[in-house]
């Protein structure tokens, strides 16, 4: 197919162990024609679906138990409201591309092998991405299935930052800095180079601050530095997860209070992070900046912390910096995250506009700042149909 046609769609869907989240796509342009997630799915399963002027879709019932049924259930929706619509390809969010995956990849019997093989590295994610595409494989026979992987956009870091400084026989076994988030980067990345090119070929960090959260230093266009490593519990404080931990406390959880692997793994993934922090009063950072209390400004306190200090580390792994980009729900919205995070970056050449930052302007630093500072709403749903697209050979008329 050379052309793209009115019935063509472009299925993006994004897996996790109990959600699956959905946009549908046209063959050419950047808007979805529908956009909603499946939650909880099990025996409270919802579903919800919305169309591009925002109405939601009277959803064509079924079985949300699984995420077979859940897609099922998202398929007679879109059919319902789009006859005649014949998917060309469907791209998939994939956590772990391990070390073979720099690039996204149609997928095969082989392909499906290999990322089986990589489960252990991301049990909570890597299972229900694949079965996601199983479940797709079996809606859309013979249509073209494309993974699309959060670890590739790291592939190629230099070896200091792809090691840990323990026996080098782990890192050849594959314990590495993999690095997450790389559709949002990916993302990020496309859109400087269209928006302001001069700043891609230079020195940037990107902040994606979300509810899973991350920094990476792009140096000329490529990764170099990432904050989350071989887990996507590494780095930053998130919602419920630690983010930097000394492995030490690891022992004394293990030793000291006899705690089990379930039982430690329930800690950092769940109950710490702003959620821990704060007491358990919130993972949320607009309830913890609306709280304004000792326990909401405690978990504040650390994250802006966390994340200027990588900041300033990634900045010197650079040797400077010419652009800070902030994305993800947190860095898209909060103004008070924003600017406690570039307060006192004179030394670095930051300053914002604080009228800018108060208005979410797309640059926030002012006329005297060295350092350009933006926010760039991520599309990781985009980069995912613009992979699945290419796989199913449509030319896009739109910038890639
Ligand atoms: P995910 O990683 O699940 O995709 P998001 O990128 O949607 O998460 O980010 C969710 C986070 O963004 C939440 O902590 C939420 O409170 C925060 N957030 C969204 N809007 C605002 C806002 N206006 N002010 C402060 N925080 C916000």
């Amino acid at each position: 197919m050379t052309s793209a046609d009115r019935n063509t769609g472009i299925l993006a869907l994004n897996a996790g162990s109990s959600s699956l989240k959905v946009a549908l796509f046209p063959a050419e342009g950047d808007e979805p024609l529908v956009t909603g997630q499946a939650d909880r799915i099990g025996p409270e399963g919802t579903l919800k679906l919305k169309d591009a002027s925002g109405a939601e879709l009277t959803v064509a019932g079924g079985d949300l138990t699984s995420h077979a049924g859940a897609l099922a259930a998202i398929i007679a929706t879109v059919k319902g409201a789009f006859p005649g619509l014949r998917m060309a390809s469907v791209g998939h969010r994939v956590v772990h591309g391990g070390l073979d995956y720099a690039e996204p990849v149609t997928v095969t019997e082989a392909v499906l092998a290999k990322l089986a093989e990589l489960e252990p590295f991301a049990p909570l994610h890597q299972p229900h991405n694949i079965a996601g595409i199983r479940a797709a494989m079996a809606a859309f026979p013979g249509v073209p299935q494309v993974a699309c992987f959060d670890t590739a956009f790291h592939r190629g870091q230099p070896f200091v930052n792809d090691t840990f400084a323990i026996p080098h026989r782990y890192y050849e076994k594959g314990v590495r800095r993999y690095g997450f988030h790389g559709l949002s980067y990916d993302y990020v990345t496309s859109e400087l180079e269209r928006i302001a090119p001069h700043l891609m070929a230079g020195r940037v960090v990107v902040a994606h601050l979300g509810n899973g959260a991350s920094m990476c230093a792009i140096y000329k266009g490529r990764s170099v530095a990432s904050s989350m490593g071989f887990s996507a519990l590494d780095g930053l404080p998130m919602g419920t997860r630690c983010g930097q931990i000394d492995p030490g406390v690891l022992l004394y959880m293990l030793d000291r209070e006899h705690l089990d692997t379930a039982q430690i793994r329930q800690i950092l993934y769940n109950e710490s992070g702003l959620l821990g922090l704060s007491g358990g009063l919130s993972n949320d950072m607009r309830t913890l900046e609306e709280a304004d209390s000792a326990q909401s400004h405690r978990a504040i306190d650390y994250f802006v912390f966390r994340v200027q200090r990588e900041l300033g580390a990634m900045a010197a792994v650079m040797g400077g910096i010419d652009a800070l980009v902030f994305c993800g729900g947190i860095g898209e919205n909060s103004r008070v995250i924003r600017r406690r995070v570039c307060e006192r970056l004179g030394w670095m050449g930051i300053e914002i506009d604080h009228g800018r930052n108060a208005a979410n302007a797309t640059v926030l630093s002012s006329e005297f700042s060295r350092t350009t500072v933006m926010i760039v709403t991520t599309r990781e749903d985009l980069v995912i149909a613009r992979a699945a697209r290419a796989a199913a050979g449509i030319n896009e008329g739109v910038a890639a």
